[in-house]
């Protein structure tokens, strides 16, 4: 029992702590976004696998040209495989998220009538799809409060003492009862922005940092 009312009241301090940071980072990030360039929920689809380990600046210019020649799940099941790769050639692993790419639309078409799914459940079983992009293309592309654990989430989650866990399905677990339903979305997104700007991982900028005075490491850097 005591030890219950002490879980629940560390509970309630950090979605106090959590609301003073989204409001901090809103103010210090107002421009903080999805950076991956897309129109529908395929196309977000698309650009979340392209987007593996490798640059969302990058994977833009190709799918700029990529979104104009494929439109529909059918016209990435249908293309042969070398004329799909020779489009995202410029991007790491390319063969492989190609088949990726590849095998997923065949899906799409097979058992959604070529609609990505906008279900967690239903889109967990797409080849390729984890929580991360399921949770991502929910958020950005449906409208869903969802949060979808990358990089930035994790290690600013971690850092801000907000979980101890490491595997990014649990860290999601830990941050859904803490953040505002409304703002889900939104805190990944500032987050990912903090992440990159500020709480950078080797030498975060703690002297310059918005929310150092809520964060249990505020001096990490000296300088
Ligand atoms: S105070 Fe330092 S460690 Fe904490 S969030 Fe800011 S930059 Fe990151």
């Amino acid at each position: 029992m005591a030890s219950e009312t002490k879980k629940n009241s560390n509970a309630t301090r950090k979605k106090v702590r959590i609301k003073k940071i989204i409001e901090r980072l809103k103010k210090a990030h107002p421009d903080a976004k999805l950076d991956l360039d897309f129109t529908n929920p395929l196309e977000l689809l698309i650009a979340l696998i392209l987007a593996a380990q490798a640059r969302d600046d990058l994977v833009n210019r190709v799918t700029a040209d990529l979104f104009k020649k494929y439109r529909t799940a059918e016209h990435y099941a249908s293309a042969p495989l070398p004329e799909l790769e020779e489009q995202v050639r410029k991007i790491n692993f390319y063969r492989n998220k190609t088949r990726s790419i590849h095998n997923c639309c065949s899906e799409i078409v097979k058992r959604f009538k070529g609609k990505v799914p906008d279900k967690l459940d239903d889109l967990l079983t797409l080849p390729g799809v984890g929580r991360k992009t399921a949770n991502i293309v929910l958020g950005n592309a449906f409208g869903q409060q969802t949060i979808g654990v990358d990089t930035h989430v994790m290690r600013l989650s971690q850092r801000l003492g907000l979980t101890n866990n490491t595997n990014p399905d649990k860290i999601e677990f830990d941050l859904m009862p803490l953040v505002p339903e409304k703002q889900r979305v939104r805190f990944c997104h500032l987050l990912q922005y903090h992440g990159r700007r500020v709480c950078v991982a080797k030498s975060p900028r703690c002297p310059a940092c918005t929310i150092k005075s809520l964060c249990p490491y505020p001096n990490k850097t000296e300088s």
